[in-house]
């Protein structure tokens, strides 16, 4: 562990790569006990980019949604998490903030590739493991070698000579000569970072450990042994990306074993690192850096072939067996383990039931014998279910009972094995049952991918539509999304028969901060004027840029009286405010016109005429005032 002294010091550098940007506002309002979900949107919605990052989590397979969703509503951030769409931004905001740097010998590039990798490996283990909720999951993969670029961030040329005697390689290697050399680690760095970013200290630990995780049989001991595991195995996964032919294949073999340890069949690894490929390639888009073109990991998964068996069709299977006699289920687990599938046992009932969608095994075999009822039962609730559909459905019957199997086969089972178990007929049925398995885990990685294209163009005309309303300068509302919302919110209030009111305000004298202090200095003033009014502002109003520093706000649901108070908050809290410019503060005012519907104003296009001559007024009467429609 990093000695918090050394951390405070290194922090002290101003060098340690931090979020920046709208992130931080982001990460703030999380961290608020009185967070409202609109104002989070609002704040995330300044960067368009991140509302596709947050979608494309939201859609992950791991929500398991009908249809994406395509617009980032307080559902969808509920649905993720606060905390999770916190660690998120912050992660994002690192990526963005961090492209390059004066370590010449860092390759930022491939850096980052190879983290978002490891964070969609970690995604996806977490999915298969249920460690941890998946976006968090993500994060960590993100993060895990975060250390890394603070190094070489802190010690650019140290950290380069390092990088080029490790070949430029990022094993353990290079982490030891990281101790050698500065007395700690990235791990240890990178730890440090997140615990001070108030991410979860399970998993600073985990990736305080991760490197080293190949003696850690006790993966299911605990909930950070099972997540070093995981990210160990992830951060493998990702670095296999970067390696080809025979290098690639041997440490594809290695791997196994720690799959094996968190309950991934062989066969699943293959999967799993196949649809790693494929969001990779998504998230490379997203967070727009370069990611390789890989050939699929299920062409690398061939061990040692039984004579006679055809290549790529030998699959060890994850098994569950839900027997109530267990020397029999004991027997059926010790003849499919000998032909090296993985098994479990479970009880029948709703004891199977749970087990199944825990476990997710590729094959089920449950036992008709004992109790029939029950066992067509269970097989009737699991076709029910997505997962159940999905599942490869064996019947364990008596010879000769056609009544029982023909209910059986009705029920959804998909083939059958006399009792007692022959092994040489066992073997026989998983070879046809492993090719329909095979079958449908390939259908399913194909409907992935068409779900994800679809996804992706939902974001892009998603980001396309935000744009397009967004004003660039201060992330306001602009002129076209006002005058739509401006005729929704007049019929909105007029089906309800609620008020509804506007603001029109512009900047006194605004043409001498331009002369006085640039045109520069000039948009940082009206950046700010903004982000006044959208603090003080409710979040069901609508702050909009009007013009060059004219702004109009509606308020939906405000009499003439809430909007003279809000109108005077907005004149106030300009007025008070002190702008940092680039050489000096200045002060400014502000000049409002309020005006609502009602008698006289029988339309949008009227009630916007009334607001824009009451702030005339305004500054006939000498500015920094509100006025309001007679
Ligand atoms: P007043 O409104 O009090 O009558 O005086 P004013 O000086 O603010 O006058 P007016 O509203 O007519 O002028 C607006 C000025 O704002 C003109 C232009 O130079 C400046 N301006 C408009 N848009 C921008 C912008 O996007 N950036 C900067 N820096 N200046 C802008
Ligand atoms: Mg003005
Ligand atoms: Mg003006």
């Amino acid at each position: 562990m990093l000695d918090p002294a050394v951390f405070v010091e290194l922090k002290a550098s101003g060098n340690l790569p931090s979020p920046r940007g709208s992130a931080l506002k982001v990460l703030d309002l999380c961290q608020r006990d009185n967070l409202t979900l609109p104002e989070l949107i609002q704040a995330v919605q300044v960067d368009p980019a991140m509302v596709g990052r947050l979608l494309k989590m939201a859609n992950s397979a791991a929500f398991g949604r009908p249809r994406p969703v395509v617009a980032l509503t307080p559902e969808v951030l509920m649905s993720i998490g606060i905390q999770s769409v916190r660690q998120l931004v912050l992660a994002f905001s690192l990526v963005s903030g961090n492209r390059q740097g004066q370590c010449a010998e860092f390759d930022y590039e491939a850096f980052w590739s190879r983290s978002a990798a490891t964070g969609v490996a970690m995604q996806l283990l977490g999915a298969a493991t249920r460690v941890a909720p998946p976006p968090e999951l993500f994060t960590v993969g993100l993060l895990a070698n975060v250390g890394r670029l603070a190094l070489s961030a802190i010690h650019p040329l140290a950290y380069g000579k390092l990088l080029h005697q490790s070949g430029g390689r990022f094993g353990t290697g290079l982490t030891g000569l990281e101790e050698h050399t500065f007395g700690y680690s990235h791990v240890e760095v990178a730890a440090a970072m997140m615990h001070d970013w108030g991410l979860p200290r399970l998993f600073c630990d985990a990736v305080l450990r991760h490197e080293h995780a190949e003696g850690d049989v006790s993966s299911r001991d605990s909930r950070v042994a099972q997540l070093v595991s995981c990210l160990h195995l992830a951060s493998r996964l990702a670095e296999l990306c970067f390696l080809q032919g025979d290098e690639r294949r041997a440490g594809f073999q290695e791997l196994l074993p720690l799959a094996r340890a968190l309950d991934i069949a062989d066969g699943n690894l293959a999967l799993l690192g196949d649809q790693m490929l494929s969001e990779w390639k998504d998230w490379g888009q997203l967070l727009e850096i370069a990611v390789r073109e890989v050939t699929p990991f299920s062409t690398l998964d061939t061990p040692a072939q039984p004579a006679g068996e055809p290549v790529g069709e030998y699959r060890k299977l994850s098994v569950l067996v839900i027997d109530e006699d267990t020397a029999a289920a004991e027997r059926l687990k010790q003849l499919l383990e000998a032909g090296g599938h993985q098994v479990n046992l479970a009880r029948g009932g709703h004891d199977g039931l749970v087990e199944v969608l825990d476990q997710q095994p590729q094959l089920v075999c449950v036992d008709l014998c004992a109790d029939r009822d029950r066992g067509l039962e269970l097989i009737r609730t699991l076709r029910q279910t997505e997962l159940g559909r999905s599942v490869y459905l064996m019947v364990l019957t008596r010879p000769d009972d056609d009544e029982r199997l023909t209910m059986a086969l009705e029920a959804g089972a998909d083939d059958y094995l006399d009792k007692p178990v022959v092994p040489k007929l066992l073997d026989a049925r998983l070879r046809a049952g492993r090719r329909m398995i095979r079958e449908q885990q390939l259908l399913r990685l194909e409907q992935e991918t068409l779900r994800r294209r679809l996804l992706e163009l939902a974001i892009t005309s998603q980001h396309a539509r935000e744009a397009a309303l967004t004003d660039v300068l201060t992330g306001l509302y602009n002129r076209r999304h006002a005058v739509d919302r401006l005729k929704q919110e007049w019929a909105e209030a007029d089906r309800g028969m609620r008020p509804l009111a506007v603001l029109m305000l512009d900047i006194d004298y605004f043409k001498a901060v331009n002369d006085s202090h640039g045109h520069d200095a000039g948009d940082e003033a009206l950046r700010q004027v903004a982000d006044v009014l959208r603090a003080i502002s409710r979040m069901s109003d609508v702050v909009c840029r009007y013009g060059g520093e004219e702004f109009l706000v509606i308020a939906p649901d405000t009499s003439l009286d809430g909007a003279l108070q809000l109108a005077e908050r907005m004149r106030s809290a300009v007025a008070q405010r002190k702008l940092a410019l680039a050489t000096q503060t200045v002060k400014l005012t502000i000049s409002l016109g309020v005006a609502v519907k009602g008698d006289g104003i029988a339309s949008a296009e009227r009630l916007l005429k009334a607001a824009d001559e009451a702030l005339y007024r305004a500054k006939q009467y000498g500015r920094n005032r509100v006025e309001h429609a007679a």
